[in-house]
């Protein structure tokens, strides 16, 4: 017999069904090296001046619905060209969203690189659209061939390329984005998030193509938790993804720390360099570990692959040991027996080490 719940239950999409729910693991009393954070927190200055902006936030009223005295903070700081326009999201997350739900139709496909941020393929099935991963090279660089010819017959009405790459860390060619810039029916967005820690971007390159977006986001910067992002591109373009912006998608208590902490761009841009001069030390820690293949990186996390041990049990031993980092759980493929860890103080880093070592030698 169908009881209420059963019928409600039978309204749910088979697709959302069968969606794994994203899985975020519980890091207490742990190092947190899972989820590409930016270790450091504000000076104590800083976090009196901010508390006090805070405490005068009026937290009875809807925030001012467009932000638009922290979009052009974040113009200002992200070197939008100045013809271009930009739209915020609840993070960059949001961002996606809105893109998907801005084309969602029948026969549409929403195309990206496999292997890639997880959200591309979840938001696609959310909004019920066709979702393509094209297939990376074995170095992760794109497979320019296969992307040519899926562009060819699946005529894409967004591409998204992470620029870098997550989980692999690294850029593609810049030659082959613009390829496939060139080549796209429709648009292309380049997802910047971990620019801070690449310090290359095509955000000078809006005005070169009018199909091409820019994403950012300040959560790897070191405000992950205020959920902001940005998109960048043609105001045409812009103007049609603002109509989906739910109204007051940015809350008043994160408009007025992002606009305080951008005034202080600095202690951000500085906590970067730190984040990058660790990560070629523990880069280089790292590859001086037998049984370890440790790919590149241009971001502030590293994906490497246990050779000789089952990556599972490795990162169990990790944890063991107190630290968390990220199991990419794939026994097949580009991402076989692959762990990622995220690029923490310079102790987190030597912990994480330890731990290896220890898990890799010793165990
Ligand atoms: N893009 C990429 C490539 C990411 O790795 C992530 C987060 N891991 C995001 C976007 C989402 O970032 P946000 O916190 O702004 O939602």
């Amino acid at each position: 017999m169908n009881t209420p719940l059963k019928n409600c239950l039978q309204k749910i999409r088979p697709v959302i069904k069968e969606i794994q729910a994203y899985h975020v693991a519980d890091a207490s009393g742990l190092i947190k090296l899972d989820a590409m954070e930016n270790p450091y927190s504000l000076p104590a200055d800083l976090k009196v001046e901010l508390q006090a902006r805070i405490s005068m936030a009026e937290i009875n009223r809807y925030p001012d619905p467009s932000a638009s005295a922290l979009r052009e903070k974040l113009r200002q700081v992200m070197r939008v060209p100045e013809d271009k326009a930009l739209v915020l999201g609840n993070g960059s997350d949001e961002l996606i969203q809105m893109l998907a739900m801005a084309v969602a139709d029948k026969d549409v496909c929403l195309m990206s690189f496999d292997p890639g941020f997880v959200m591309y393929k979840m938001i696609a099935d959310f909004v019920g659209i066709k979702y393509v991963g094209v297939p990376l090279s074995e170095n992760f660089s794109l497979d320019m061939e296969r992307t040519c010819q899926a562009i060819k017959q699946y005529q894409p009405a967004i591409i998204f390329i992470a620029y870098p790459n997550n989980p692999s860390a690294n850029c593609y060619n810049e030659k082959d984005i613009e390829e496939i810039i060139l080549m796209a029916p429709g648009m292309v967005v380049l997802d910047e998030a971990y620019h801070p820690f690449a310090q290359t971007s095509f955000m000078s390159r809006l005005t070169e193509f009018d199909n091409l977006l820019v994403m950012r986001t300040v959560s790897k910067m070191g405000l992950a938790g205020l959920r902001l992002g940005l998109l960048c591109g043609h105001s045409d373009i812009i103007n049609e993804i603002d109509k989906i912006r739910l109204p007051y998608n940015i809350n008043v208590l994160t408009q007025i720390s992002a606009e305080f902490v951008l005034d202080n761009i600095d202690v951000l841009d500085t906590q970067a360099k730190l984040i990058r001069e660790e990560r070629e030390l523990l880069l280089e820690k790292m590859k001086a570990i037998s049984g370890l293949q440790v790919f590149s990186s241009q971001a502030n996390f590293i994906l490497f692959r246990v050779l000789d041990k089952k990556a599972n049990d490795v990162f169990e031993s990790i944890k063991q040991s107190g630290v968390l980092i990220k199991n990419m759980r794939a026994d097949v493929g580009l991402l076989k027996n692959c762990l990622r860890v995220t690029v923490g103080t310079p102790s987190e880093n030597l912990a994480f080490v330890d731990a290896l070592v220890k898990a890799i030698v010793n165990d």
